[in-house]
């Protein structure tokens, strides 16, 4: 690129979720970073031979980070289950989702699956995402399988295989052995473009013995990434933990030393007022799903009660509804309607958590801002509505129009690390008929 770099300007921007938004901002994009910011007309005087991206009628923002997706789960889409699940989150696991979705998973139907989500996220403003992938009959080698199609996305992505016993031990083993070979896999190809990394995950206390929680977080140290699990989805966990281990989930994990910022746990709905303590004093990290914890009628995650203790949060889609917009506006007015009111978190948080947030949870630095310095992760959103453009009174509110009001299909650009992966709405280089049909051969095949 050299000295010649893209002034991307709009109407409005958020440089950070927690920020006022700026009118009529720019930022300098050059070697995949923000390297200038400023009033569009500055910059640009600034940087005459710059190339100009003009977001007119758009605010600019930074991409989603998606903390917690099962790019496999869209294949369950639909699915001609004989019974319905179910009365309980165990019989959901046991009578349907283990053996009719995650034990039947090959590499091809991960593979487009994998396709297919990464260009649905790009199109909706998602620039970076985690993904579980639980599938104990498409060992080893899965995580390689999804990983081509996650690299052509052009996405950052943290992929990870949630190993687990509940399959016996030698496959919870070789769970384990695919994510380190995966972590270094990445590691040895590591390059300037290169985008896709690896991390540690084991699925829960009730199908992982303390050995093997203790194996996966030491392998994890060793490699310096994080271990993820999901805790207390329902009330199911916290009472298989009080009634096996004599003592709720986090008091486990606590006990045996996992309990750590080196510990990204998922769910956390139903916490007891220690659990929350101990997420807090020993700095687990948090990813919030809240539509997919009303979907399993799991409750209500005490979110608030996280926050206020400085816990770091990020949202994540659990692969159910993967349009973060949707996320964010759940996570809105779920906690409002719980807690009865309506000051009880703002659009600003949700988007925190929607971004930078998440990105933390992730240990993704310098991502979800767009000030110097941070990677060139942004999005353009149309922010011209029935009403108009936000007027400078207008800046107060110009968030909580974003969450409200828009969705994925308002998304007009999306660039990851200075590379435009959606353009016009339009995910370049994907081909769009040919990924679905892919996708609903691997479905049907999944089904039968
Ligand atoms: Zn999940």
């Amino acid at each position: 690129m050299g000295d010649r770099g893209l002034i991307v300007g709009a109407d409005w921007a958020v440089t950070a979720a927690l920020d006022e938004p700026r009118r009529n901002w720019a930022v300098r994009v050059a070697g995949g970073l923000i390297d200038d910011s400023g009033p569009e007309p500055e910059l640009r005087a600034r940087h005459p031979d710059d190339d100009f991206c003009d977001g007119s009628g758009c605010v600019l923002l930074p991409g989603f980070v998606n903390a917690h997706v099962h790019l496999y789960g869209v294949l369950a889409h639909g699915v001609p289950a004989p019974a319905a699940p179910v009365a309980d989150f165990w019989g959901f696991l046991d009578d349907y989702w283990w053996p009719l979705v995650e034990n039947a998973l090959d590499h091809e139907m991960i593979s487009a699956a994998a396709a297919w989500v990464t260009a649905e996220l790009a199109a909706g403003g998602t620039t970076s995402f985690f993904d579980i992938l639980e599938a104990p009959n498409a060992l080893p080698d899965a995580l390689s399988a999804q990983r081509e199609a996650v690299d052509r996305s052009g996405l950052r992505g943290v992929l990870s295989f949630e190993a687990t016993e509940r399959m016996g031990a030698a496959n919870g083993q070789a769970g384990i052995d695919e994510n380190v070979r995966f972590i270094e896999a990445c590691r040895a190809a590591a390059g300037p473009r290169s985008r896709v990394s690896g991390a540690m995950c084991i699925h829960t206390t009730f199908t992982c013995s303390e050995p093997f929680i203790r194996q996966a977080f030491e392998a994890a140290a060793s490699l310096d990434v994080f271990c993820h699990a999901h805790v207390n989805e329902g009330v199911h966990e916290g009472r298989w933990c009080a009634e096996h281990h004599g003592m709720r989930t986090l008091e486990f994990y606590d006990r045996i030393g996992v309990a750590s910022p080196r510990f990204q746990a998922s769910q956390c709905v139903q916490l007891t007022p220690r659990e929350i303590e101990i997420i807090g004093d020993t700095g687990i990290r948090v990813s919030h799903m809240p539509l997919s914890n009303c979907e399993v009628g799991g409750g209500i995650a005490p979110v608030l009660e996280m926050l206020a203790r400085d816990v770091t949060v990020g949202l994540g889609s659990d692969g159910y509804l993967n349009d973060m917009f949707a996320v964010m506006r759940g996570a809105f007015l779920l906690h409002r309607a719980a807690t009865l009111d309506p000051g009880a978190i703002s659009a600003d948080t949700v988007l925190h958590m929607a971004t930078e947030g998440a990105a933390r949870t992730l240990g993704l630095e310098r991502v979800g801002r767009l000030e110097p310095g941070w990677h060139a992760d942004l999005q353009l959103v149309d922010i011209d509505g029935p009403t108009g453009l936000p007027t400078p009174v207008e800046a107060h509110n110009l968030v909580d129009q974003l969450v409200l009001w828009r969705n994925a299909a308002h998304v007009g650009k999306v660039m990851v690390g200075g590379d435009w992966i959606v353009d016009g709405g339009v995910v370049v280089g994907a081909d769009m008929d040919r990924l679905r049909a892919r996708t609903l051969e691997q479905a049907a095949r999944l089904w039968s």
